[in-house]
């Protein structure tokens, strides 16, 4: 984002201000060294005079004097747990959607007003500096982001807790838009050097493997019965408690080889082949897989998942082995949570640790193993859950693979015995797919290997039991439980909407902060005309401040008088982007014939990256971009009516977006979004929900009061239920407006240059329309109209988002943190003195 000093407003500093007298801190004092610390980067990191630094320069000094402030305590933390020993949670994630880190380092720590201060003496724009700070992308969306909320509540618990994923050098791609299609390029996020992060080369871990790789035409080549040697380098990053008092460690790992070149092929003059090995090496953690909810299968991922597994177990492992000399306390001491399968290969690579290194017998081994292991589902969907070719294991991890087959000699015995009629179950519960091809389940191994197996909402645990994996569930019932996911209120309020907190801690003081449930004290305030027109006002600075945001950095205008509806999420047919889309096209119909005058105004706002694989998410984006294209310049709209297709859908973008909407879309098809955190953020910023009984929504609506929220269309035993008989074209034939709007989608009236080119989508909801978009549309339609009368009763409106925030208590990620805590992992806080 490009985006100057002095293009930002200027009341960047003003917004923190309040904070200061909040959150008990005072200004903390600025010490002679610490004073100094900036100009020192400046002069002695940058060698560049003080006053004619840039941004970025600025901005790495900012944040290397703010870790430099922080190393003390950070290191203090280690050494903490390494004296006490307690046990200690690792949490393997192939994602870390972690954003931008400057202004949640400087709030955890409670430096804001040092940082205000020292910002107002040297004349920075602290807004200006915060932008230069790239975002960090290492993740898709919710799954990525959670493992970013996770780490964070674990670390403001004091909960000894590790993060373990990859140093991906290039993180989700940056989307635009051309002619209205999703461009993908490269997010070069290391371009500069990232101020955060702590190379640790001296712990760098070796990964063995069956085959080596080469660069071969700039594609990675794996050559197959070669073995070969990774390095894998951890690079840290500090995880700041709130307070400051705990910071642990993000621990990313980068690929690269022990030697640099081979010196063979470099003697014989092979001097591009010589380093062929190692640019091949290297290139294993380059890019992150762009997929979201589906498994695509690559060999490339593959051998990711385990270089994360192998690293990561090999690191804790040598930490367990320091402190520990009896491999029996190994549960006592460690828990390991595995977010999706992607990391399951922790179940062999951990047996064989304990088989072969450490020479205990497979009971044994086998005994450890499930009770150190816990594995967390992130969906229903088929096409998500990993199924690997059995002929990878054997030739990248061979032994891997006669372990996997040994679990499942044994696994089919125990089923068979206890259900001698066949019935098909060991086939279904076999780790094995049997077939031409013969694939491993993940998800089969990570059930099977480990102690606890949850879901991420009620809804979504539920339907696991009995619908995905029933069979697993049948055999071991007491392992399977819920734990419904949250999101840290430090991130998503205390920060990105200063001005709400301040409220908020006006009313009942700043113990919510670390207490979420504290909200449910604003309930009472819902009928206090004073808080709810400070709660108004509220919205409306972060509307002002949105819209001045977008403007500087994009170009776009928004008019903050209109009620902003928001469907921000990655695109996929499921949470139904095209509902929401038809909707829109509804509306405009109801305009062009100048019926329902007593409409607000509205804009629709989408944003959301599609998998570049993924040609019909790809093509839902042109829609609502040629949607918008004809909306927004049709005169007979008034002004009444604007839809947004925002570019590059990321954490920093739903800082800004989130505190300022009014209406949060959570439409999907119900049974199909395992939980949803976005609506979390939504609720505990004061926007109210439109959504469908689905995921964590269900919960959200349960704490709020139905009353208090847009609840509409099929329940997910309704859609299952009718999956045998459904017919889109029902719908078509006797609703009239749904007609109308097909009708003219199917005229290419939002394709007058490009005839033809919605016809896959009208062919999608007309044919079979698999996730019921059009069985749902008319109560959605509905229900729409409803929120439009609220809207336009100010104090209604306002009371109901405040009974949404004060109910929005039990969807922090500390509440979810502590159930793993209790529950699974067993561990306690392990205060840092
Ligand atoms: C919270 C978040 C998500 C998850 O959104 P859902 O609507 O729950 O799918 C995805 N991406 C980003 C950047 C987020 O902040």
């Amino acid at each position: 984002m490009a985006t100057g000093k002095g293009e930002q407003p200027s009341a960047a500093s003003d917004q923190l201000q309040p904070l200061r007298d909040l959150y008990g801190c005072g200004p903390v004092e600025i010490t002679g060294t610490r004073d100094a610390l900036y100009e020192r980067h400046l002069t002695f990191d940058h060698v560049v005079d003080v006053n004619r630094a840039t941004d970025r320069q600025q901005f790495e000094s900012a944040a290397r004097s703010i870790r430099d402030v922080l190393s003390q305590r950070w290191l203090r933390t280690e050494q903490t747990y390494a004296a006490v020993n307690p046990k200690r949670v690792y949490y393997l994630s192939m994602e870390f959607l972690l954003g931008r880190s400057f202004a949640n380092n400087v709030m955890n720590a409670l430096l804001h007003p040092a940082v205000i201060d020292m910002a107002r003496q040297k004349g920075l724009d602290v807004m200006a500096l915060t932008e230069m700070e790239p975002d960090a992308g290492l993740g898709n969306g919710g799954l990525g982001r959670l493992a970013a909320c996770f780490i964070e509540s674990m670390a403001t618990l004091q909960i000894p807790g590790m993060g373990y994923g990859l140093r991906y050098e290039y993180g989700i791609f940056r989307q635009s838009l051309q002619d209205g299609w999703q461009v993908e390029q490269p997010d070069n996020w290391l371009r500069r050097p990232d101020p955060w992060e702590v190379a640790r080369i001296d712990e760098a871990v070796e990964v063995r493997l069956n085959c080596s790789f080469e660069l071969q035409a700039g594609a990675l080549k794996p050559v197959f019965g070669r073995p070969s040697i990774l390095l894998g380098i951890p690079f840290d990053r500090p995880v700041i408690g709130y307070g400051g008092k705990t910071i642990n460690t993000l621990r990313l790992w980068a690929a690269g080889t022990p030697d640099y070149f081979n010196f063979q092929r470099f003697s014989r003059g092979d001097f591009v082949g010589a380093f062929a090995e190692s640019l091949g090496a290297e290139s294993l953690t380059r890019v992150l897989y762009p997929d979201d909810s589906t498994s695509m299968g690559q060999g490339l991922r593959f051998l990711q998942e385990y270089f994360l597994v192998a690293c990561a177990l090999s690191d804790l492992i040598r930490r367990f082995r320091s402190g520990n000399s009896d491999w029996n306390v190994l549960p006592e001491k460690v828990a390991i949570q595995l977010n999706d399968t992607h990391p399951a290969l922790a179940v062999p690579e951990l047996m064989r640790i304990l088989v072969d290194d450490a020479g205990l017998g497979w009971d044994r081994a086998w005994d450890l193993t499930q009770r150190t292991l816990a594995y967390t589902n992130h969906t229903l969907l088929p096409e998500a859950l990993e199924k690997w070719p059995l002929a990878w294991f054997e030739a990248v991890v061979p032994r891997h693979l006669d372990i996997i087959l040994e679990i499942n000699r044994r696994l089919l015995g125990v089923v068979r015995s206890r259900w001698p009629v066949n019935d098909g179950r060991a086939e279904r519960i076999s780790l094995v797919e049997e077939g031409e091809h013969r694939k491993i389940r993940m998800a089969n191994l990570a059930v099977v290997g480990s102690h606890s197996t949850n879901g991420v909402a009620a809804i979504h645990s539920r339907l696991l039991r009995s619908t995905t994996l029933r069979d697993l569930a049948e055999l071991y019932p007491d392992r399977f439980n819920n734990k419904t996911n949250g999101v840290t209120p430090r991130r998503w309020l205390l920060t990105c909407n200063p001005g709400l907190a301040r409220v908020i801690s006006e009313a009942i003081g700043a113990g919510w902060v670390t207490d979420l449930r504290q909200l449910g004290r604003l309930k009472p305030l819902a009928g206090d005309p004073s808080f709810l027109d400070a709660v108004f006002k509220a919205k409306r600075e972060a509307k002002v401040r949105f819209a001045n945001w977008l403007k500087s950095t994009t170009g776009e205008h928004v008019d903050p008088d209109t009620m902003l509806d928001c469907q921000i999420k990655r695109i996929h047919e499921y949470k139904r982007q095209l509902l929401n889309a038809l909707h829109i096209v509804v509306l405009y119909n109801r305009l062009r014939d100048s019926r329902n005058m007593e409409f607000p105004p509205r804009t629709f706002i989408f944003a959301g990256k599609a998998a570049p694989a993924y040609t019909l998410a790809k093509l839902i984006i042109k829609f609502i971009n040629n949607l918008a294209g004809t909306v927004n310049a049709d005169p007979a709209v008034g002004g009444r009516l604007k839809v947004l297709f925002l570019p590059d859908y990321r954490v920093s973008l739903a800082e800004y977006l989130i505190p300022a909407s009014d209406v949060s879309e959570q439409i999907s098809t119900a049974g199909y979004e395992a939980s949803g955190t976005s609506n979390m953020k939504f609720m505990m910023n004061g926007a109210l929900t439109v959504g469908t009984r689905d995921g964590a929504t269900i919960e959200m609506a349960e704490e709020a009061g139905e009353e208090n929220f847009f609840l509409f269309g099929l329940s997910a035993g309704e859609v299952a239920d009718s999956r045998g008989w459904y017919d889109p074209r029902w719908h078509y034939a006797h609703e009239p407006e749904t007609k109308r709007a097909l009708d003219l989608i199917a005229s290419d009236y939002f394709s007058r240059n490009e005839p033809g080119a919605f016809r896959p989508i009208c062919d999608v909801l007309l044919k079979r329309d698999f996730y019921m978009h059009l069985a749902d549309l008319k109560s959605y339609g509905e229900t729409h109209e409803k929120v439009g009368r609220l809207y336009a009763d100010q104090k209604g409106w306002a009371a109901k988002a405040a009974i949404n925030i004060a109910s929005s208590g039990n969807f922090s990620s500390d509440r979810t943190i502590n159930e793993y805590a209790g529950q699974i992992w067993r561990v306690t806080p392990c205060p840092v003195p």
